[in-house]
């Protein structure tokens, strides 16, 4: 019997080693990490390079907490992530997973209104479906029903508009108008709650594990930009799944030449070997908050010098190895051969993503893209074909039917086209 407990009773097998994109489990067999976990495993595992880094920073000091000691590898990580960010994002906040960073970029949106006489601003809109992270604060920008339900008479919801799922819509406009129309949902909303109780907007670039590798037209990324700045909201991306090269670019924003105010980033950044995220935001609002006596905020292993030892040679290894330039060759390919699949099997009712986050979406129609039938389990049957046949990919279940039933295929950003 096992004294474990996760979300569920289901019990997966037991990990020996891994290496590069593959698993093995105790019995031998070898699986295709074809998600890097939780897109995290971006540049493989077990890279020599990033043990090194690890086992020589842990020969050294493998803790000094923020408030009494600076540490280099902490120093030398915020100087690079501050170099690969957008312009003036030039201060760098450490933290250890994807809920810390978002939960960081909330508080100091926050913060940064209060020390500004802007009190009233404190309701951040978010999108519908969309996954922000597990903690409370997090969770209350999340909209997920499973995940939300148990919690929601302790968290105050923040207002909600819908997510750009263009693939869903049956009208005739073009790309460009579908984006349009949907961003300015975000305007219409901000006019609803009132401008000045509107603090800011938080959104995925390329949606997660809640819309399933969600892209939105070209158009949706300017316009709220313009909305955000047009009635000064500040404009947060959460590139904990897209940051650190996954889509092809260090961060999605890149894409469309986009400058958030806040960035929170993680999964990729420690890459499966430590717990690590980094959330930076735009040299203006970090000083006034540190002016005004202090960010009310922090974690105990922030800036953990084996951690970001680790961070850095991630980083390295993504430029050395030029990951991006192959995530965008083999995203591409695998894009068009989940295309192929899709020609072929009714049941996919849509294929989707940016570099290599991608996914396909299930459905029991695609012409009305009916949901699958809840009574069968296609879905769990599918998972366990693949674990059967060695491949891992993310499942993400929708159990309200309104999320929608797709599989994240996500390998790591070293995956060759043979392996694709
Ligand atoms: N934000 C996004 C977009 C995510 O995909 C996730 C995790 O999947 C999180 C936040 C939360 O990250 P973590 O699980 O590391 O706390």
């Amino acid at each position: 019997m096992s004294h474990l407990f996760y979300q569920t009773r289901d019990r997966r097998p037991l990990l020996d080693r891994a290496e590069g994109i593959y698993m093995w489990d105790v019995n031998g067999k070898r699986y295709i990490d074809g998600s890097s976990g939780a897109m995290v495993s971006n540049i493989g595992h077990s890279n020599p390079h990033v043990l090194a880094a690890m086992r020589a920073q842990m020969d050294k000091s493998t803790f000094g907490y923020r408030l009494h000691f600076e540490n280099a590898p902490a120093e030398d990580l915020a100087a690079k992530v501050a170099e690969l960010s957008p312009e003036g994002h030039d201060k760098v906040f450490f933290v250890s997973g994807g809920s810390e960073s978002v939960e960081s970029a909330v508080k100091l949106a926050r913060q940064y209104a209060f020390v500004s006489g802007q009190d009233s601003r404190w309701k951040i809109i978010s999108r519908s479906p969309s996954y922000h992270g597990a903690t409370l604060g997090a969770l209350a920008l999340t909209s997920y029903e499973p995940l939300n339900a148990p919690f929601k008479p302790m968290v105050t919801a923040m207002p909600k508009i819908p997510a750009p799922r263009c693939y869903l819509d049956r009208d005739n406009l073009s790309d460009e108008e579908r984006g349009l129309r949907y961003a300015d949902m975000l305007r219409d909303r901000i006019i609803e709650e009132g401008p000045d109780s509107v603090l800011a907007f938080i959104m995925e670039p390329v949606g997660g594990a809640s819309t399933g590798a969600l892209v939105a037209p070209e158009s949706y990324y300017g316009r709220i930009r313009e909305i955000c700045d047009k009635f000064g909201i500040l404009l947060i991306y959460d590139e904990v799944m897209t940051g650190v090269g996954r889509t092809g670019k260090f961060l999605a924003c890149e894409h469309w030449n986009i400058n958030p105010d806040i960035i929170a980033t993680a999964k990729g950044f420690g890459a499966g070997y430590v717990p690590l995220g980094a959330m930076t935001a735009k040299q203006h609002i970090v000083d006034k908050i540190l002016d005004a006596g202090g960010f009310q905020h922090g974690y105990t292993y922030a800036g953990n010098p084996i951690a970001c030892a680790a961070g850095l040679a991630v980083i390295e290894e993504i430029f050395r190895h030029n990951m991006m330039e192959n995530t965008t060759k083999v995203g591409g390919e695998l894009l068009a051969g989940l295309g192929r699949l899709m020609d072929k099997y009714p049941f996919i009712g849509d294929v989707r993503g940016k570099g290599l986050l991608t996914a396909f979406e299930l459905v029991s129609d695609r012409e009305t893209m009916t949901p699958l039938d809840r009574n069968l389990n296609a879905f769990s049957q599918l998972v366990n074909i693949a674990y059967e046949r060695g491949l891992i990919i993310y499942s993400r279940r929708s159990r309200g039917g309104v999320e929608g039933d797709h599989f994240l295929v996500c390998p790591p950003m070293i995956t060759t086209s043979e392996q694709i």
